[in-house]
């Protein structure tokens, strides 16, 4: 082989390469799309929670179109890291569509490196600038961190993990699982803010405690 071929053989991979790169990061990022700021991604959350306490919900475009035009691209508003009860599903509480909202769920709203890897690829290739930690009333995970004691399994991860909020919210006036819902969210909104690797980013997101309440259906956003 000729080194004039070896060389162009070089060239060939080297352009394939580029050609892969450039098309993963078309299709993991989507540089067309604008960030939402999160003032604007608050009000849409709040308004859509308004309609959802309301009980007017649903309003949108039909799950066919929605499914159309998320189907090549994501262009998500807002991430919610969520507990996983099956009460507190963000896009049916905000009164969202497809692809409206980047939800990462674990009971007791946890977030683990898989979690902050969700977030960051979340911010940095979604363009999602908003980030709402979702406790709620009566979660059975930060219950179950106030009973003490070891739980089976892999619950005791859970558990292990909320007991610093229940330490820290011990003492406080006031009724004690809610005062460590409370605690649990911020506590999980400083690992956010403090662990999340967000680049040049972290400065424009925005993370924000939420609340929501299984018996009304509001919930209360916390901002900072
Ligand atoms: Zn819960």
């Amino acid at each position: 082989m000729t080194g004039r071929r070896i060389i162009r053989l070089g060239f060939c991979n080297l352009a394939l390469a580029i050609l892969l790169a450039l098309n993963s990061e078309v299709l993991a990022s989507d540089p067309a799309a604008p960030s939402v700021d999160p003032a604007e991604a608050l009000n849409r959350l709040k308004a859509g929670n308004e309609r959802f306490v309301q009980g007017k919900v649903g309003d949108h475009k039909s799950v066919l179109d929605q499914r159309t035009a998320t189907a090549q691209g994501q262009h998500p508003f807002a991430i919610i890291v969520a507990c996983a009860d099956s009460r507190v599903a963000p896009e049916i509480v905000f009164d969202q569509g497809l692809g409206d909202l980047f939800v990462v769920r674990t009971a007791g709203n946890l977030v683990d490196d898989h979690a902050l890897g969700s977030i960051e690829y979340a911010v940095e290739h979604l363009g999602a600038l908003c980030i709402v930690v979702l406790g709620h009333q009566r979660c059975g995970a930060v219950t179950a961190a106030l009973e003490g004691g070891s739980a089976p399994g892999h619950i005791n991860s859970l558990v292990r993990d909320i007991q610093p909020a229940v330490a820290a919210s011990k003492d406080k006036p006031g009724d004690a699982l809610t005062n460590a819902i409370h605690e649990n969210d911020a506590e999980v909104a400083a690992k956010i803010r403090k662990e999340a690797e967000l680049g040049d980013l972290a400065s424009k997101v925005q993370v924000v405690e939420g609340y929501y309440n299984l018996d009304t259906g509001k919930v209360e956003l916390k901002e900072h």
